[in-house]
């Protein structure tokens, strides 16, 4: 096992072994031909431990909510493996598979879509205690707990979701996955669809219950911002590969690759400066075309000759971060990162 995570106290709790997934993408009448192969997940590998807030950060298209698929067993990878606590998810028995669906919950993106509007809060909350067979005393038990964890009063149980505003609804989203006593959850984007002013109040709401009972979160974004202040570990993905790896407020800080540098830059408030202010330019490439190479030489400023031929291989650097860029270890000593060079 390569354990490249940030933090390194506890129990590894998720192992990602060289997990690749492809999607053959099918076209003509009744999908007759091939089209092509989107390559969503290519070659990832990392672990996560207890108590870790893992981010997997990057623009849409780059393969981090298939990842997290992969790892929620949505998903089954073309190759590779995912492994829950040393045990490969593909050999799981129904048992186990049950039991891994208890201790791995996931919150999604948007709190309006993910509550059934029919349904009152205390239904949706307890309905996986239901499914995992909790008697009725117990479940109104944890119900009530789970929404005391979230901040939010027993009464609001008998409301219905559209009586509630977008930060309470996403409350409500987390005591439903917390009902389980989790040691996983993957959050997807949790606070990218409210306002600027709740998501912090959100974010703060994971850390501390994180800090009370030591769970694990995969913290899906495409905003290094919103992710830096509660992350260990930062993942950077560009069209289904890791491009850096390392820890969070140094990935933020100082960024190695060009990639992490723009999305650093982006994410920098008007006014201030990045240490290294590359813009993004250009749009992401088509999924079915990746570049050869460095797949994000064309919108590199600082892209070679090297860089068009042969794929960077993720490899550590001098701090102990992983990076895949042909700057290290060497050019980047030559770099001047206040002045890149304008893209042809
Ligand atoms: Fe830029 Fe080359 Fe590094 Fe890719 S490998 S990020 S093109 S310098």
């Amino acid at each position: 096992m390569i354990d490249n995570s940030a933090r390194s106290e506890g129990e590894v709790i998720i192992e990602s072994r060289n997990a690749v997934k492809h999607f053959v993408i099918k076209t003509g009448l009744m999908n007759s031909r091939t089209a092509g192969v989107v390559r969503a997940v290519d070659d990832i590998s990392f672990t996560i431990h207890e108590g870790e807030t893992f981010a997997l950060v990057g623009e849409s298209g780059c393969g981090k909510s298939t990842m997290a698929n992969l790892i929620l067993k949505v998903l089954d990878p073309t190759s590779g493996e995912v492994l829950y606590r040393g045990a490969s998810l593909a050999d799981m028995s129904a048992q186990d598979t049950r039991n891994y669906r208890r201790n791995v919950q996931a919150v999604l993106q948007d709190p309006y879509g993910a509550l059934n509007p029919r349904m009152r809060v205390g239904h949706i909350i307890g309905e996986p205690l239901e499914v995992h067979g909790v008697g009725r005393d117990d479940r109104e038990e944890r119900v009530t707990a789970a929404l005391q964890s979230v901040g939010l009063p027993p009464w609001v149980q008998s409301q219905f979701p559209h009586e509630f505003s977008g930060g309470q609804r996403q409350r409500i989203g987390v005591a439903r996955a917390l009902t389980l006593n989790p040691d996983l959850i993957v959050l997807d984007e949790p606070v990218s669809s409210l306002d600027v002013s709740i998501r912090s109040q959100v974010l703060n709401l994971l850390k501390d219950i994180q800090d009370e009972r030591g769970i694990s979160y995969i913290l899906i974004s495409h905003d290094l911002a919103s992710v830096e202040h509660m992350s260990h570990t930062i993942a950077v993905m560009y069209l289904g590969k890791l491009v850096e790896l390392g820890d969070a407020e140094l990935t933020c800080s100082q960024p190695q690759h060009p990639y992490t540098a723009s999305l650093v830059a982006a994410a920098t408030p008007p006014g201030t400066t990045p240490n290294w202010p590359i813009p993004i330019v250009g749009e992401v490439p088509s999924a079915l075309e990746t570049p050869s190479g460095c797949s994000f030489h064309p919108r590199c400023p600082y892209a070679m000759p090297v860089c068009s031929q042969e794929t960077p291989e993720l490899a550590p650097t001098e701090d102990g971060r992983m990076v895949a860029c042909h700057l290290y270890p060497d050019e980047i000593k030559h770099i001047d990162k206040q002045a890149p060079v304008a893209v042809a």
